[in-house]
């Protein structure tokens, strides 16, 4: 049988704040956009319940009907949603070439990355059990709803020293589990919450077991230095051990930083090749929030235009 090959003008990778809201620009721009979904149609927001921070929802809206409203959008202007997920690519070729599912190859003039990243968990059973439920990788996204109340955060890094300060401004309390003696994060910032009354840095610990049957309301905890175990009475936890990038399939061709995000040209989504444009938390450390993830796919699909329009004036 011959191989499946079909051209489009705009290729978008991924079905999260970023993939659709390029689909809608482009497809209002007349561009015809194909977008594949990957394994997780709708993105990370399909496992969270209350996003209380996006604008326009002002009585709050759950994560999925939120896709949901992305993904009718899109398809209102005539973006063509398709399930499958991208296995490789070749952005040497010219218009670049993406293999779906190891079956359909697409050629594309434009490109645009926005398959995410996934926040890295404990492991635990418990911890699945009790996602959404009490347990977030966002503490950001999640926080507020634990206003008052004492929650615990895991992680030694930057990121969970500054998601334990941003937490002990809204939460009554804040226990830092860390696992070893020492924190990896840069002395400015170990400082800064070393230096917070309201976080209590409990070092050599790990967890045990998230307490709670429907709503989590504790944690089990050991050092593992001594072995002894001991519970917090807690309603939040907190998990901050780092993200990995959904950009493995790019490397061979896509410049990324050290953990696999992609580099972008300052105040554009252009990445290294011509054409192939990155936006969302793919090619964002920082702020990974629904909004910034849509805000640069809006500019990945206006990036992509400008690109074609020269493209064909060549
Ligand atoms: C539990 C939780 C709660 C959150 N709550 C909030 C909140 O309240 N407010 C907020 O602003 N942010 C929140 N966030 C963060 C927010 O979800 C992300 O910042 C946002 O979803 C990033 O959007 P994105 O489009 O870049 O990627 P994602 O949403 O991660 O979507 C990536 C997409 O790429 C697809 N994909 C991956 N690899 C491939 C491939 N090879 N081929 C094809 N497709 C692929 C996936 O299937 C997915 O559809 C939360 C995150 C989590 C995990």
């Amino acid at each position: 049988m011959k191989p499946e090959i079909e051209k489009v003008k705009v290729l978008i990778i991924g079905s999260g704040p970023a993939g659709y809201t390029a689909a809608i620009y482009a497809s209002r721009a007349g561009l015809s956009p194909v977008l594949y979904t990957g394994g997780q149609p709708g993105g990370q927001l399909t496992i969270t319940n209350d996003v209380e921070n996006y604008p326009g929802y002002p009585n709050s809206v759950t994560g999925p009907e939120m896709m949901e409203d992305f993904r009718k959008q899109a398809e209102r202007f005539g973006t063509q949603v398709r399930y499958g997920l991208a296995t490789s690519v070749d952005f040497t070729t010219k218009p670049h070439t993406v293999v779906i599912d190891e079956q359909v190859t697409i050629h594309a003039d434009t490109v645009l990355i926005s398959t995410g990243a996934s926040a890295k968990w404990l492991g635990i059973e418990s911890e699945t059990r009790l996602n959404g439920k009490g347990v977030s990788a966002c503490a950001v996204c999640d926080g507020f709803f634990f206003r008052g109340q004492e929650v615990a955060i895991v992680g030694a890094g930057d990121t969970a020293c500054e998601e334990a300060s941003y937490l002990s401004n809204i939460c009554s309390k804040v226990y830092m589990l860390v696992r070893k003696d020492e924190m990896r994060a840069s002395q400015i910032m170990q400082k800064r919450v070393m230096n917070n009354p309201k976080i209590q840095i409990l070092w050599n610990t790990e967890t045990d077991e998230i307490l709670g049957d429907d709503e989590v309301n504790g944690v089990r905890i050991f050092n593992n230095k001594t072995g002894e175990k001991s519970e917090i009475a807690i309603s939040g936890f907190f998990v901050a051990i780092g993200h990995e990038p959904n950009t493995g399939i790019f490397k061979d061709y896509i410049h990324m930083d050290e953990a696999g995000y992609i580099k972008t040209i300052p105040g554009s989504t252009k990445t290294n090749v011509e054409g192939v444009f990155a936006c969302g938390d793919a090619q964002d450390n920082i702020y990974r929030q629904a909004v910034t993830a849509a805000g640069t796919g809006c500019m990945a699909a206006l990036d992509a235009e400008r690109y074609l329009a020269e493209f064909e004036n060549d």
